[in-house]
């Protein structure tokens, strides 16, 4: 299991991946045309950016360099990364920083709800980083941030994608006790890259979780998405959306990795749109209530309109 743990207190010269400085540069091929995407800078994105610092919050928008940030922002849809900015663990694919993390901020699930509410979020997204220092790994945490938006957003629908508990017993219960309306936690990646990409994760473990949302409580939804571009053969995808399907997962989101730096893992393949769209349709076939499949694809990105769509999808077929 790689687990980052930085003894050395942050300095302005600390670099952002320390455990990647010395890893050759992998270098990916260029950006096709249908990756590109406008630079962020309308008065929307400003309003949401202010809310954001004036609450002093972490998004994960800005920490993993999304693509997608100047759309969302200007539509006021921001996901919100709790329980600080520096991850313990240290995914090949991942641009937030690592390192051994903070106290909590026993205030922040207030300032969450509070944002959400200046929002005016339908729809709020809470993701994290991974806390394995912490010995529930944050599940708390994010119990009083789904409690605290709840209080002051009441009709507000929560979605949220916490790490994956690994060795922390009874972690999961108490999130799942929290009733989010949609429990989001993604692959990644096909399970023969696990090693290289999601090294502290282990796949298997992985679904279990996202089955277990399901048993302990049927009327969460439940979400998953893996990037391509990693190296990963079409069987493989087909053969997680296999896997999703037996551990009764609702939604599945497919999109293209990007290389976050050059000490990143490189984008092997930068996968068509008409690919995309053949993902789609055959996880539909496979029985997915919703999948989102396209190269600019994240899970969180227009989460509010596809979670409308997604309960339109459930009480279709309930019918
Ligand atoms: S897709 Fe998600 S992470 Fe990216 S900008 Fe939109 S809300 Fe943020």
């Amino acid at each position: 299991m790689v687990v980052v743990v930085d003894t050395v207190s942050a300095t302005p010269l600390r670099p952002r991946h320390p455990e990647k400085v010395n890893r050759p540069d992998a270098f990916s091929p260029p950006k096709p045309d249908w990756i590109r995407v406008r630079a962020p800078n309308t008065r929307g994105y400003a309003d949401t950016r202010k809310i954001v610092k004036e609450n002093g919050l972490v998004t994960v928008c800005e920490e993993a360099g999304c693509p997608n940030i100047g759309e969302c922002w200007d539509k006021k849809h921001a996901t919100f990364m709790i329980m600080g900015d520096t991850c313990t663990r240290a995914c090949a694919f991942c641009n937030v920083k690592t390192g051994m993390p903070g106290a909590l901020d026993a205030l922040e699930p207030e300032h969450v709800a509070e944002a959400t509410f200046k929002l005016g979020l339908a729809h709020i997204v809470i993701t994290s980083v991974d806390r394995d220092d912490l010995a529930d790994g944050g599940a708390e945490h994010f119990a009083q941030t789904i409690r605290a938006i709840r209080a002051r957003c009441p009709t507000t629908t929560i979605e949220i994608l916490p790490p994956h508990f690994l060795r922390k017993d009874g972690a999961l219960e108490v999130v799942v006790a929290a009733k989010p309306d949609v429990f989001n936690h993604n692959l990644e990646t096909v399970p023969s890259h696990y090693l290289n990409v999601r090294p502290g994760a282990r796949y298997f473990h992985s679904v279990r979780l996202l089955q277990r949302v399901k048993e302990i409580d049927p009327a969460i939804f439940t979400k998953s998405g893996i990037m391509v571009g990693l190296g990963e053969e079409r069987h493989e995808v087909l053969q997680v959306m296999d896997d999703l399907r037996s551990a009764d997962v609702d939604f599945l989101t497919i999109g293209q990795y990007l290389q976050p730096t050059r000490k990143h893992h490189a984008v092997m393949r930068y996968v068509p749109p008409d690919e995309f769209s053949g993902y789609e349709k055959v996880a539909y076939t496979k029985g997915f209530l919703m999948v989102s499949a396209s190269p600019l694809t994240r899970s969180s990105h227009h989460a509010g309109d596809d979670f409308a769509r997604l309960r339109a999808a459930r009480a279709a077929r309930c019918r």
